[in-house]
């Protein structure tokens, strides 16, 4: 009889010691498997044939070295919010985009940059806004979310805060590119005229060097091996903004959103208009009070309540699923997404497959 038991008893702990592992690992891979990050890199008037081969190059190695930076945090077992923030400093510390180094300038020729983080899993959020001295400015949102009471700072008072709290403190000087500095010289000449939004976008159409003017602001959205998702925007704004003019996104619901139960967007695009459509926090209304799926929701605000009141550009969204979508209205927006290591998808223009 004892011996009957102890046969019965190596025979689980058999069973046990080869079969869990197993399922555990089993386990492990498909969590690793739900893992997905979507990034851009900000959307408007990006036109193949006004794209050097060389330039298109240097933009698709920037935003795959984008996607790679977040997806190892995923794959390593990281929060979507550690995800995120990988991803966006790479594309800050870049020149290619607006925001961090390389970020538009104001009418004052200062760069003041603006930027927002959220967490799907408590929609606990964090944005600065107007800050000119935070090297990466979404550490400085993130550490609002972390480290204070509080969800939204701006100007000094966000960037005294930043440095109390031992983050990378740059020289305002640190952030200046010569190309955009042009830019902004070129607008005042013509500023006379009092340009809108319109007439700028007008001026492009007409004027070689507007040609590929584009917004860059730059964002990520991701989802997490325990399922939560998060969002984080960076930019530096539009050109010439002025009377400390603030965007979409660092307003929480309108360039950011996180909530598990419906989507993560980051948007890029005139922000007058995404504040005034409260974009991000519609596409995640409309799946909840509408029962409507990712894609559709996000296809109505850009391309239909965006369009209604001409508010030019785009967002990237994700769901608990990885379910991901990446809607604009503009010529172009430069995009990606990854779902597995090695295997970022970059997207530029409007004409590409899988372009989501
Ligand atoms: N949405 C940004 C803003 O209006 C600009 C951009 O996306 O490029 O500040």
């Amino acid at each position: 009889m004892i011996k009957k038991y102890s046969l019965f008893f190596n025979l689980f702990l058999l069973l046990f010691f080869v079969f869990e592992p197993v399922q555990a690992q089993q386990a492990g891979n498909e969590r690793k498997n739900k893992v997905a990050l979507a990034i851009h890199g900000g959307a408007g008037t990006i036109k193949r044939e006004n794209m050097s081969p060389e330039r298109e190059k240097e933009y698709r190695a920037k935003l795959e070295e984008s996607l790679e930076a977040g997806y190892a945090v995923l794959d390593e077992g990281g929060t979507a919010i550690d995800a995120v923030i990988a991803a966006v400093k790479v594309m800050e510390d870049s020149p290619l985009f607006n925001a961090g180094r390389g970020a538009v300038f104001t009418n004052e020729g200062k760069n003041e940059l603006d930027a927002a983080i959220m967490d799907g899993r408590d929609k606990n959020a964090g944005a600065v806004a107007g800050i000119t001295t935070v090297k990466n400015p979404i550490t400085a949102a993130l550490s609002v979310m972390k480290d204070s009471p509080h969800v939204f700072m701006v100007g000094q008072g966000a960037e005294k805060f930043a440095e109390e709290q031992g983050l990378e403190i740059v020289d305002p000087e640190y952030f200046r590119d010569e190309t955009r500095y042009k830019q902004l010289q070129r607008i005042k000449d013509t500023e006379k005229q009092q340009l809108d939004h319109s007439a700028i976008l007008q001026l492009e159409l007409e004027d070689p060097y507007f040609k590929d003017r584009k917004f860059g602001t730059v964002g990520a959205v991701a989802v997490d091996q325990e399922g939560n998702i998060a969002a984080a925007t960076t930019t530096g704004g539009m050109t010439n903004k002025r009377y400390g003019r603030v965007g979409d996104v660092p307003i929480i619901g309108a360039g950011t959103y996180a909530d598990n139960e419906t989507c993560a967007v980051s948007a890029t695009g005139h922000g007058e208009y995404f504040i005034r459509t409260v974009v991000a926090h519609e596409i995640a209304a409309q799946m909840r009070y509408a029962g409507k799926s990712l894609q559709d929701a996000a296809d109505d605000v850009v391309n239909r309540q965006l369009v209604d009141i001409k508010g030019e550009g785009g967002i990237i969204a994700i769901d608990r699923e990885g379910n991901i979508t990446m809607p604009f209205n503009s010529a172009g927006m430069y995009r990606g997404f990854i779902k597995a290591r090695g295997e970022g998808k970059t997207f530029i223009y409007n004409d590409e497959d899988e372009g989501l």
